[in-house]
């Protein structure tokens, strides 16, 4: 099963018919079908490794008021899947693993892009937590251990953002990248293409454009958790890229023999 980093971009992009929402849904049905789907997303960034368990997670609607009321009322009614929570339990031990029954769900991050993967929400979903309180290469090692799940039939996800600055986003911009965004956005690529994952890990040594276009680790780590899975035959491969607001790139990869 391949393996795939998505640039989510805004919460509006759930209920978007746009050229990214529309290559998601030519890439979801491209795929073959999974048994589940696990997701690391840029939204779920806490103490702590947690899993979703509940049979039905609950949609999360994890945005401010400014958006519209046909984003809260979205709902996304994928399972869970119980057998494939302790799979991941037993994977990643001795890490331990806290089941999430009630505080999370199926956040934004993940839903904004499985609404066009998976678009009759008929894959269950399990998302896993991404703890702050760990540095990156930890990150990196615990989705590694995920790894067999894809040969199990389970598509592994991450949603994020190669660059991803608040702050500094211009909606005067566009579809243009500030120059710093731009040349981060392609020096990843250009890490991606190499395999060079401990380059990627150690991100924060790749100088000042990686400072502003990862001010805090969330929405980058998620590519690291796929990119942890990468076999020795599998290219990233590009699904669709492009900027949001000057400083969000929207790169989505997928890792494919
Ligand atoms: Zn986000």
């Amino acid at each position: 099963m391949p393996a795939a980093f998505f640039g989510h971009g805004t919460p509006l992009n759930t209920i978007a018919a746009n050229r990214y929402t529309q290559a998601w849904r030519a890439y979801g049905a491209a795929l073959p079908r999974p048994r589940a789907v696990v997701v690391f997303s840029a939204h779920w960034y806490v103490v702590g490794t947690r899993i979703t368990v509940a049979r039905k997670p609950p949609t999360i609607h994890d945005f401010n008021a400014r958006f519209p009321q046909e984003l809260f009322d979205f709902t996304y009614p994928a399972r869970g899947d119980a057998a494939l929570v302790e799979r991941i339990v037993e994977l990643v031990s001795p890490v331990r693993v806290e089941r999430d029954a009630a505080s999370w769900g199926i956040d934004h991050g993940a839903y904004s892009v499985l609404a066009h993967l998976f678009p009759n929400a008929d894959v269950p979903v399990v998302e896993v937590s991404l703890d702050r309180a760990q540095p990156p290469e930890r990150h990196y090692e615990l989705a590694a251990r995920l790894a067999p799940l894809r040969a199990e039939g389970v598509f592994l996800m991450g949603s994020g953002n190669i660059v991803h600055n608040l702050e500094l986003a211009d909606r005067t911009f566009g579809s243009e990248p500030f120059v710093w965004a731009a040349r981060f956005d392609e020096l990843v690529r250009g890490l991606l293409a190499a395999g060079d994952h401990a380059a990627l890990v150690s991100y924060h040594r790749l100088g000042p454009d990686a400072r502003l276009a990862v001010p805090t680790p969330d929405h980058y780590l998620p590519l690291l958790a796929v990119i942890a899975t990468q076999r020795a035959n599998e290219r990233a491969d590009t699904i669709v890229d492009g900027f949001a607001f000057g400083s969000g790139s929207m790169l989505s990869i997928s890792l494919a023999a």
